[in-house]
């Protein structure tokens, strides 16, 4: 079932205030970006009983040990993605689906993986009831990334890894970008990978702290890599 207007419109004016005060003051200029970020409606993506503290600039728990990203991080990070409307884009860390949602309004289709199933289920259950048509979904090991639908013209890593999965920078296209957190468990620096006639430039743009990208080229379940 759908969700009603008005409980899609609650909280506009925190929502309005977020994008404020927590990106655009911050920095973030992407005009595309910011209305996004002031049409998805975040509180919709994080446990009821915490709502209300869905428009801070923090990251929150969304059960299984896993956090919504905090509102500024998924600013810069699609900013950073540089997308256009044309743009076929993958996500690894579906999480709460609000990214996911973010993408899908900047892209003209997401394909997003989750290793969690309860987790991936309950995001696109929700994201359908949001009617996002343009997001394809998938419970599997995403440092695989997606072979069948590469390549990408942009992919994005929600969680922390030592190293970027290999099998990533393959599937991006020519020119295309790479935004991932790199590092150990305690802190990551957010990187942008460009690939050019197959050569790949990085840049560190911010400090940040993810949770564990879990899988074949990424940390094992009990924390080394
Ligand atoms: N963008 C999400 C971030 C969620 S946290 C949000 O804002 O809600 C990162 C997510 O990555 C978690 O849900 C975790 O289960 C998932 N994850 C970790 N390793 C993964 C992997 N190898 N493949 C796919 N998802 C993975």
């Amino acid at each position: 079932m759908s969700f009603s207007e008005s409980q899609i419109q609650q909280y506009g004016g925190h929502r309005q205030k977020m994008v404020e005060r927590h990106l655009s003051d911050r920095g973030v200029r992407d005009l595309r970006v910011l209305e996004a970020m002031n049409r998805v409606p975040r509180h919709l993506f994080v446990p009821a009983a915490l709502q209300h503290r869905a428009y801070g600039d923090h990251a929150l728990p969304i059960g299984e040990n896993q956090t919504i990203s905090q509102p500024y991080m998924v600013g810069l990070m699609s900013e950073l993605l540089g997308l256009s409307e044309n743009d076929k884009v993958l996500e690894i860390g579906t999480g709460s689906g609000y990214q996911t949602a973010v993408l899908a309004e900047l892209a003209e289709q997401v394909f997003t993986i989750e290793r969690i199933k309860n987790i991936g289920q309950a995001s696109q259950k929700l994201l359908d009831r949001l009617n996002y048509r343009n997001i394809v979904y998938k419970i599997f090991d995403g440092t695989n990334g997606w072979r069948d639908q590469a390549p990408y013209d942009a992919i994005l890593i929600t969680a922390g890894v030592q190293k970027v999965p290999p099998p990533l920078i393959d599937q991006l296209k020519d020119g295309g970008k790479l935004v991932i957190p790199i590092g150990d468990l305690e802190s990551q620096k957010l990187t942008v990978i460009t690939r050019r006639e197959g050569q790949v430039e990085s840049k560190d743009v911010a400090e940040c702290k993810f949770v564990k990208l879990i899988g074949k080229f990424g940390w094992t379940d009990n924390g080394h890599s």
